[in-house]
Protein backbone atom coordinates (compact mmCIF):
# COMPACT_ATOMS: atom_id res chain seq x y z
CA UNK A 1 0.00 0.00 0.00
CA UNK A 2 1.70 3.56 -0.76
CA UNK A 3 2.25 5.70 1.99
CA UNK A 4 0.53 9.36 1.42
CA UNK A 5 1.22 9.78 5.68
CA UNK A 6 3.81 13.08 5.68
CA UNK A 7 3.55 11.92 9.38
CA UNK A 8 4.04 8.47 9.42
CA UNK A 9 6.86 6.64 8.48
CA UNK A 10 7.20 3.40 6.78
CA UNK A 11 9.65 1.68 8.56
CA UNK A 12 12.12 2.71 11.25
CA UNK A 13 15.71 2.97 11.86
CA UNK A 14 18.01 4.60 13.88
CA UNK A 15 16.62 8.66 12.97
CA UNK A 16 14.00 7.83 15.61
CA UNK A 17 16.11 8.11 18.63
CA UNK A 18 18.90 10.45 16.90
CA UNK A 19 18.27 13.91 17.98
CA UNK A 20 20.89 15.85 19.25
CA UNK A 21 18.86 17.11 21.99
CA UNK A 22 15.05 17.23 23.01
CA UNK A 23 14.32 20.33 20.25
CA UNK A 24 17.08 19.67 17.81
CA UNK A 25 19.06 22.58 18.93
CA UNK A 26 22.61 22.15 18.66
CA UNK A 27 25.52 23.01 20.70
CA UNK A 28 27.53 25.48 19.01
CA UNK A 29 31.28 24.60 17.37
CA UNK A 30 30.61 20.93 18.12
CA UNK A 31 31.56 18.43 15.28
CA UNK A 32 28.68 16.31 14.76
CA UNK A 33 28.40 12.85 12.49
CA UNK A 34 25.34 11.90 11.24
CA UNK A 35 25.53 8.32 10.78
CA UNK A 36 25.20 6.70 7.14
CA UNK A 37 21.41 5.76 6.04
CA UNK A 38 19.76 8.05 9.12
CA UNK A 39 18.32 11.72 9.38
CA UNK A 40 18.66 14.06 12.10
CA UNK A 41 16.75 17.50 12.51
CA UNK A 42 18.92 20.64 13.63
CA UNK A 43 17.46 24.14 14.79
CA UNK A 44 18.94 27.43 13.66
CA UNK A 45 18.01 30.55 14.63
CA UNK A 46 18.52 33.57 12.64
CA UNK A 47 22.05 34.39 11.70
CA UNK A 48 23.87 31.34 12.57
CA UNK A 49 25.49 28.85 9.95
CA UNK A 50 25.56 25.65 9.63
CA UNK A 51 28.31 23.69 7.80
CA UNK A 52 27.36 20.30 5.86
CA UNK A 53 30.53 18.53 5.21
CA UNK A 54 31.24 15.07 3.14
CA UNK A 55 33.92 13.31 4.75
CA UNK A 56 33.80 11.15 2.07
CA UNK A 57 33.17 13.32 -0.64
CA UNK A 58 30.81 10.52 -2.26
CA UNK A 59 27.68 10.88 -0.43
CA UNK A 60 24.66 12.68 -0.83
CA UNK A 61 22.32 15.02 1.51
CA UNK A 62 19.15 15.00 0.95
CA UNK A 63 18.40 18.64 2.87
CA UNK A 64 15.26 20.20 3.93
CA UNK A 65 14.30 23.14 6.21
CA UNK A 66 10.94 24.09 7.42
CA UNK A 67 9.50 27.62 9.38
CA UNK A 68 10.02 25.97 13.25
CA UNK A 69 6.66 27.57 14.03
CA UNK A 70 4.85 26.43 11.14
CA UNK A 71 5.91 23.45 9.45
CA UNK A 72 3.63 24.45 6.46
CA UNK A 73 6.10 26.69 5.13
CA UNK A 74 9.20 25.17 3.82
CA UNK A 75 12.31 25.35 2.01
CA UNK A 76 10.57 24.92 -2.10
CA UNK A 77 13.30 23.48 -4.36
CA UNK A 78 10.52 24.95 -6.94
CA UNK A 79 10.36 28.61 -5.75
CA UNK A 80 13.81 28.73 -5.12
CA UNK A 81 14.50 27.81 -9.28
CA UNK A 82 11.46 30.29 -10.00
CA UNK A 83 13.91 32.97 -7.61
CA UNK A 84 17.01 32.08 -9.02
CA UNK A 85 16.54 31.07 -12.45
CA UNK A 86 19.02 28.42 -11.91
CA UNK A 87 18.21 24.39 -10.85
CA UNK A 88 21.03 24.50 -9.25
CA UNK A 89 21.50 26.94 -6.57
CA UNK A 90 25.24 28.70 -6.05
CA UNK A 91 27.35 30.88 -3.58
CA UNK A 92 25.65 33.84 -2.60
CA UNK A 93 22.16 32.89 -3.66
CA UNK A 94 18.72 33.22 -0.86
CA UNK A 95 17.00 30.04 -0.62
CA UNK A 96 13.36 30.77 -0.68
CA UNK A 97 10.30 29.19 1.18
CA UNK A 98 6.89 28.20 -0.47
CA UNK A 99 5.59 31.55 0.91
CA UNK A 100 8.64 33.25 -1.11
CA UNK A 101 10.52 34.06 2.30
CA UNK A 102 14.21 33.91 2.49
CA UNK A 103 15.22 31.33 4.63
CA UNK A 104 18.82 30.23 3.86
CA UNK A 105 22.29 31.83 2.19
CA UNK A 106 24.72 29.71 -0.09
CA UNK A 107 27.07 31.64 1.57
CA UNK A 108 30.09 29.00 0.85
CA UNK A 109 30.86 25.76 -0.78
CA UNK A 110 34.49 23.84 -1.58
CA UNK A 111 33.00 21.64 -3.73
CA UNK A 112 33.10 21.66 -7.32
CA UNK A 113 29.06 23.19 -7.20
CA UNK A 114 27.27 20.06 -8.21
CA UNK A 115 23.98 19.89 -6.65
CA UNK A 116 20.30 18.71 -7.20
CA UNK A 117 17.24 19.93 -6.64
CA UNK A 118 15.16 18.11 -9.66
CA UNK A 119 14.59 14.33 -7.74
CA UNK A 120 12.44 13.51 -5.37
CA UNK A 121 13.69 12.05 -1.88
CA UNK A 122 13.95 8.22 -2.22
CA UNK A 123 10.96 5.97 0.04
CA UNK A 124 9.64 3.07 0.21
CA UNK A 125 8.30 2.66 -2.87
CA UNK A 126 11.40 3.70 -4.58
CA UNK A 127 12.76 0.67 -3.34
CA UNK A 128 9.92 -1.66 -4.04
CA UNK A 129 10.30 -0.33 -7.13
CA UNK A 130 14.10 -1.13 -7.42
CA UNK A 131 13.83 -4.64 -6.72
CA UNK A 132 13.72 -4.64 -2.47
CA UNK A 133 11.23 -7.05 -1.09
CA UNK A 134 12.50 -6.12 2.34
CA UNK A 135 12.31 -2.58 3.95
CA UNK A 136 14.99 -0.54 2.80
CA UNK A 137 16.02 2.94 4.70
CA UNK A 138 15.07 5.71 3.06
CA UNK A 139 15.60 9.84 3.22
CA UNK A 140 11.45 10.43 3.26
CA UNK A 141 11.21 8.40 6.68
CA UNK A 142 14.02 9.50 7.78
CA UNK A 143 12.61 12.92 7.46
CA UNK A 144 9.72 12.13 9.77
CA UNK A 145 11.76 10.24 12.35
CA UNK A 146 13.80 13.26 12.94
CA UNK A 147 10.88 15.53 13.23
CA UNK A 148 9.24 12.54 15.77
CA UNK A 149 12.44 12.52 17.44
CA UNK A 150 12.51 15.79 18.45
CA UNK A 151 7.97 16.10 19.13
CA UNK A 152 6.91 17.30 15.50
CA UNK A 153 5.09 15.84 12.97
CA UNK A 154 5.96 16.18 9.45
CA UNK A 155 3.08 18.09 7.77
CA UNK A 156 4.18 17.92 3.74
CA UNK A 157 7.45 15.77 2.16
CA UNK A 158 8.56 18.61 0.50
CA UNK A 159 11.25 17.79 -2.56
CA UNK A 160 14.71 18.58 -1.25
CA UNK A 161 17.67 20.00 -2.17
CA UNK A 162 20.00 17.12 -2.94
CA UNK A 163 23.83 18.13 -1.60
CA UNK A 164 26.47 16.66 -3.75
CA UNK A 165 23.99 14.96 -5.63
CA UNK A 166 24.97 14.50 -9.65
CA UNK A 167 22.27 14.96 -11.81
CA UNK A 168 22.96 16.19 -15.00
CA UNK A 169 20.49 17.95 -17.64
CA UNK A 170 21.36 17.29 -21.41
CA UNK A 171 20.31 19.90 -24.01
CA UNK A 172 17.21 17.95 -24.66
CA UNK A 173 16.17 18.58 -21.08
CA UNK A 174 16.75 14.47 -20.42
CA UNK A 175 18.35 14.07 -16.53
CA UNK A 176 20.85 11.19 -16.44
CA UNK A 177 22.20 10.09 -12.64
CA UNK A 178 25.77 9.72 -12.08
CA UNK A 179 28.35 9.96 -9.63
CA UNK A 180 28.80 12.73 -7.14
CA UNK A 181 31.98 15.15 -8.36
CA UNK A 182 32.59 16.37 -4.76
CA UNK A 183 36.04 15.51 -2.72
CA UNK A 184 36.65 14.03 0.51
CA UNK A 185 36.05 17.08 3.14
CA UNK A 186 34.44 19.35 1.15
CA UNK A 187 31.79 21.59 2.85
CA UNK A 188 28.77 23.44 1.99
CA UNK A 189 27.74 26.43 4.61
CA UNK A 190 24.55 27.94 4.96
CA UNK A 191 23.57 30.71 6.96
CA UNK A 192 19.92 31.23 8.38
CA UNK A 193 18.25 34.69 7.22
CA UNK A 194 15.50 33.64 9.73
CA UNK A 195 15.01 30.57 12.81
CA UNK A 196 15.01 27.27 10.86
CA UNK A 197 14.64 23.99 11.55
CA UNK A 198 17.02 22.04 9.29
CA UNK A 199 16.14 18.03 8.41
CA UNK A 200 19.23 16.10 6.68
CA UNK A 201 19.23 12.93 5.85
CA UNK A 202 22.46 10.89 4.54
CA UNK A 203 20.25 9.32 1.71
CA UNK A 204 20.93 5.20 2.21
CA UNK A 205 20.70 4.65 -1.82
CA UNK A 206 22.58 1.56 -2.75
CA UNK A 207 20.98 -0.17 -5.58
CA UNK A 208 21.84 2.90 -8.09
CA UNK A 209 25.24 4.84 -7.55
CA UNK A 210 24.07 7.73 -6.43
CA UNK A 211 26.30 7.78 -3.34
CA UNK A 212 29.56 6.84 -5.36
CA UNK A 213 30.29 3.83 -7.68
CA UNK A 214 30.71 1.93 -4.69
CA UNK A 215 27.07 2.17 -3.99
CA UNK A 216 28.18 2.45 -0.28
CA UNK A 217 26.47 5.23 1.78
CA UNK A 218 28.73 6.70 4.04
CA UNK A 219 27.88 9.19 7.26
CA UNK A 220 28.37 12.88 7.39
CA UNK A 221 29.41 15.52 9.50
CA UNK A 222 28.11 18.92 10.21
CA UNK A 223 28.43 22.07 12.78
CA UNK A 224 26.45 25.11 13.55
CA UNK A 225 28.22 28.22 14.40
CA UNK A 226 27.64 32.02 15.45
CA UNK A 227 27.71 32.69 11.99
CA UNK A 228 28.46 36.56 11.33
CA UNK A 229 32.02 36.98 9.37
CA UNK A 230 32.59 33.40 9.23
ZN1 LIG B 1 17.74 9.10 -0.37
Amino acid sequence: MPNFYPDMPTGLNDSITGAISSDGSPELNKHYTLPARTGVAVRLEAGQSLIVVNPTGTQVCDFWAFNPSNLYEYLSMSHCRTALASVVPTVGDILVSNARRSMLTLVRDTSPGVHDTVIAACDHARYQQLGCKEYHDNCTDNLRQALKSIGLEAKVIPDPFNLWMNVPITSAHRTKWAAPVSRPDDEIEFRAEVDVLVVMSACPQDVTPVNGENCAPSDLAYRVTLGGNA
